[in-house]
């Protein structure tokens, strides 16, 4: 017997409650939209995992994840957010409503933002899940080399940003040791970060190694590694081990309805819509640059702004635009253009004559969304509608081009 789901409506759901699912909540619970947070585990996602956030604005003394995570949460739950702590199963984003269900649920909703983050890619080694995280496996340079400052360190990979990172670290340790799992001078990243790699003389290679086993008593102490060659194995004293061996992002649901890049991360635009309309994505889970917290809020504002705007237009879409089938004009004009503003004088004077059309006038200086929806390029247009279907786009604007619009 299949059990019935309780359906549930929202304007907006959040998938996953990082830093940012958390400040696209923020900014959609103060714009007052009816919104569903959903985590799966830990309330703050991967910030959690580390006890001291030092490069996070505002906190100069520095924070630690969970407490961070913390004031993120308590904020996004003072702007009446809804949190439900379950892991979504399935989705379906492709129609106008958009369909997250957990085990027990069905929510439907007029947007999905993403938020679902990723999962550093782990070697498979004896005791690894023993030491992640604060106990000296790091998936993070640019947090964890000011602690590993005249220290020995592993770096574990050989791509781009295993030796780019591992350039870094060598500012801060005293030794910087890379496993490299391939033969003698053989790297999988770019030839400049090779060649200065191998000039850089705090660096280490060990060829033909992978990771066999971590070793230590309360954090880690040495890392074993293994010649894939000989089989030897080589006890090696470190203070923290780096894994640069890739990233997994969290968008198995989302495969062949979001658009991915080839290494699975959502594909953005810089207003964090993806290709779908109504669905956004925030934080780690997008192709970008640099993945911190402060650029996960980042993300997670414009994300939360993004959507409120979204859900704003197709009201004025449904409601004015397509005016219940009626007549409708719409002026699409850039406010920052003088001539353009003057011309809403003759729109609107034009409306006036017809007291059985709907005129609405869109600025399109901070959202070109209802342009969008209307697939108007050119800016200025005129656009008239009748029956709920575009009959006429007029981008040539005077009194003269508006009488001769059939408006039948
Ligand atoms: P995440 O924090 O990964 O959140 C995604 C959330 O989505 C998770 O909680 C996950 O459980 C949830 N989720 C996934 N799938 C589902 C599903 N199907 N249903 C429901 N929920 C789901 N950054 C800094 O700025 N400074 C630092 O010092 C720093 N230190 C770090 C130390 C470590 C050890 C690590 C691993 C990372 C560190 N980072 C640091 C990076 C930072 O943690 C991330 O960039 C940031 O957490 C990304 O936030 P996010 O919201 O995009 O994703």
């Amino acid at each position: 017997m299949t059990m019935e789901k309780k359906i549930e409506h929202f304007d907006v759901i959040i998938i996953g409650g990082g830093a940012a699912g958390l400040t696209a909540g923020i900014y959609c619970g103060r714009a007052r939209l009816k919104t569903l947070l959903i985590e799966k585990s830990l309330m703050g996602g991967l910030a959690t995992y580390t006890s001291e956030i030092e490069n996070y604005p505002g906190f100069p003394e520095g924070s630690s994840g969970t407490e961070l995570m913390e004031l993120f949460h308590k904020q996004a739950k003072k702007f009446g957010v809804t949190f439900k702590g379950t892991a979504v199963q399935s989705v379906d984003l492709t129609g106008e409503e958009k369909i997250v269900e957990t085990f027990r649920n069905r929510y439907i909703a007029k947007a999905v933002i993403i938020t679902t983050g990723g999962k550093p890619r782990l070697t498979g080694a004896l005791n690894e899940d023993i030491f992640l995280y604060d106990k000296g496996i790091s998936f993070c340079a640019t947090c964890d080399a000011a602690a590993n400052t005249d220290k020995t360190v592993m770096v574990v990979g050989s791509g781009d940003s295993a030796i780019e990172e591992g350039i870094f670290l060598t500012k801060f340790a005293k030794k910087v040791i890379i496993s490299v799992m391939h033969d003698e001078g053989i790297m999988d990243c770019n030839e400049i970060a090779k060649a200065q790699a191998m000039a850089n003389p705090k660096m280490e290679f060990i060829w033909n190694s992978t990771v066999h086993s971590y070793e230590g008593a309360d954090h880690l102490e040495r890392v074993i590694l293994k010649n894939t060659k000989t089989q030897e194995l080589q006890s090696i004293n470190i203070d923290s081990c780096f894994l640069f061996i890739g990233y997994l992002p969290n968008t198995e649901l989302f495969q062949n309805q979001v658009a991915l890049t080839s290494r699975s991360n959502i594909i953005v635009n810089e207003r964090m819509e993806t290709n779908l309309p109504g669905v956004f994505a925030a934080g780690d889970v997008c192709e970008k640059f640099l993945k911190q917290v402060a650029t996960a809020v980042g993300d997670g504002a414009i994300a939360g702004y993004a959507c409120e705007k979204y859900l704003a237009e197709g009201e004025i879409f449904e409601q004015q635009i397509l005016n219940e089938g009626k007549k409708s004009l719409v002026y699409l004009y850039n406010g920052s253009d003088a001539v353009a503003r003057e011309k809403i004088t003759l729109v609107e004077d034009f409306g006036a004559k017809h007291p059985d059309m709907r005129v609405t006038c869109v600025d399109i200086y901070k959202s070109d969304g209802l342009a969008r929806r209307l697939a108007v390029k050119d800016i200025p247009s005129v656009v008239y509608l009748n029956n709920s279907e575009i009959k006429t786009v007029l981008s040539d604007i005077s009194a003269n081009t508006l009488s001769t619009i059939s408006l039948s």
